[in-house]
């Protein structure tokens, strides 16, 4: 497989190039030049493989020539010792994000990210020095999924005072190859700090230098596999046991008749922000995955869903929510969705809706009395995106429905505890609050971050 620039589809590099850059040299974002087809074989297996196979399948045509299936097979059952379980909740599913080491669904992708990065420079001397700038829940699953990688370090800039103290034991609390930087600054100035910083020639002289925001094409390619999954699972008909980590505390739930009926086309829906998360999907559904449609669901953020329904894509400034993983005014991953269709081609597979924050709230709330069940604000999002839609006729109530549950509410427990009381916390994130914060402070100013590298 050969990716090219949504920029420039002349020059193509293959998949080590791609991701080892992250960015384009003309600032496009790499996208693969075809999307594969799953075998027949596959696609009718999906509803009872395991995750890690189905990742496999999903992830091995677009790197084959770069890396073989063995090493493959070693990254995938290294990286995902959690899957993505389809859980009923009322009429509908969540499908559980949440279940990796910092409890969002980003985990997917920066598990796979460090292991490919491992393995496609395994044989350089050079140490690879990744630089990540992060205003909360980036910097924590890069941070964790390097941790410990050979012949790479990872150093994450946050806006000091500005993350939670969750947040921040996830970024600074890890030591050994992991450091922080608690800069003095928002998170615009962290940005501009890595920017600057991966342009620097002299550093550059002196060391190897990447990044891995969410543009990384290996952090995209990956997070296929849980759509592939969860829309398996359904036309199936089956879904799976509340597991350990499943944020409900009691079994109000009935299962309606509904999620039993085999062989319809899963509606899943998607709560966003850059978007990398609904492009992913997209993937999977070109690939063969049984999705009927996709819901693209923001907060009052709503540059994609305005775009969906006049045809013309206005960024604007971001404004602050209590689903703030998705406060994003000029989604990075629009360019990717672009580059593959057209506007007539997305307003038939997705359908946008957004969701104020009293929206959010209040169906939190809901959802917690009627089954009992615990969602995050950004989840809550789109579980109120398919209820909007339902009132408004224009989702098939007859397919099953799906959730994308991108973090686990008790990360968020700063807005749903005061709601509805404690979320229950899982063991991944009771131990990262133990950690001890160890990081360095610095001016929001280029040459101290140098320096300090
Ligand atoms: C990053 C994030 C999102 C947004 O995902 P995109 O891929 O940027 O659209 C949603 N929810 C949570 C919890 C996140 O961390």
């Amino acid at each position: 497989m050969r990716y090219f620039s949504t920029r420039n589809n002349n020059e193509k590099v293959n998949f080590a190039e791609a991701a080892l850059t992250g960015l384009a040299p003309d600032g496009g974002l790499f996208v693969p030049e075809e999307i594969p087809q799953y075998k027949a074989s596959v696609i009718s297996s999906l509803g009872t493989m395991d995750f890690c196979d189905i990742a496999f399948e999903t992830i091995k045509p677009y790197v084959q020539d770069d890396i073989p299936d063995t090493a493959l097979a070693d990254i995938t059952r290294s990286a995902y010792v959690f899957s993505a379980p389809l859980v009923a909740v009322s009429d509908r599913c969540a499908v559980e994000l949440f279940h990796g080491p910092t409890a969002a669904f980003k985990d997917f992708g920066a598990r796979f990210m460090a292991r490919s990065f491992s393995y496609l420079r395994r044989s350089e001397d050079k140490p690879l020095k990744i630089l990540v700038a992060t205003s909360g829940d980036t910097g924590g699953a890069v941070a964790d999924g390097f941790f410990d990688i050979p012949g790479i370090s990872v150093t994450v800039l946050y806006p000091k005072g500005r993350v939670t103290p969750l947040q921040e034991r996830q970024i600074a609390g890890l030591g050994k190859n992991i450091s922080a930087l608690a800069v003095e600054g928002s998170f615009d100035d962290c940005q501009r700090l890595v920017k600057a910083a991966l342009s620097d020639n002299n550093l550059k002289k002196r060391m190897s230098l990447s990044s891995a925001n969410s543009i990384n094409i290996s952090r995209l390619i990956p997070q296929a596999s849980y759509y592939s999954a969860a829309a398996g699972r359904a036309f199936a008909g089956l879904t799976d046991p509340d597991g350990e980590a499943t944020p409900r505390v009691n079994n109000k739930t009935a299962v309606q008749e509904k999620r039993r009926i085999k062989g319809i086309p899963a509606v899943l829906c998607v709560p966003s922000g850059n978007f990398g998360n609904l492009t992913a999907g997209l993937y999977a559904m070109k690939m063969g995955a049984p999705i009927g449609q996709f819901v693209a669901a923001t907060n009052i953020n709503k540059t994609v869903p305005d775009y969906l329904s006049s045809g013309e894509y206005l960024t604007r400034t971001s404004q602050a929510t209590i689903s703030n993983a998705m406060d994003v005014g000029a989604p990075s991953n629009f360019e990717r969705m672009a580059a593959h269709f057209s506007w007539e081609q997305m307003r038939q597979i997705i359908l946008g809706v957004s969701v104020t924050d009293d929206e959010t709230r209040e169906t939190i709330v809901s959802i917690f009395n009627e089954t009992g069940y615990f969602l995050d604000p950004h989840s809550a999002v789109g579980w109120k995106g398919i209820s909007k839609l339902y009132a408004d006729k224009k989702l098939d109530t007859a397919a099953p429905a799906g959730i994308l549950c991108t973090a686990h509410p008790a990360k968020f427990h700063e807005v749903v505890e005061p709601l509805i009381g404690p979320p229950p916390v899982p063991a991944s994130l009771a131990g990262a609050m133990k950690r001890t914060v160890n990081a360095q402070t610095i001016p929001a100013d280029v040459s101290a971050l140098i320096d300090t590298l």
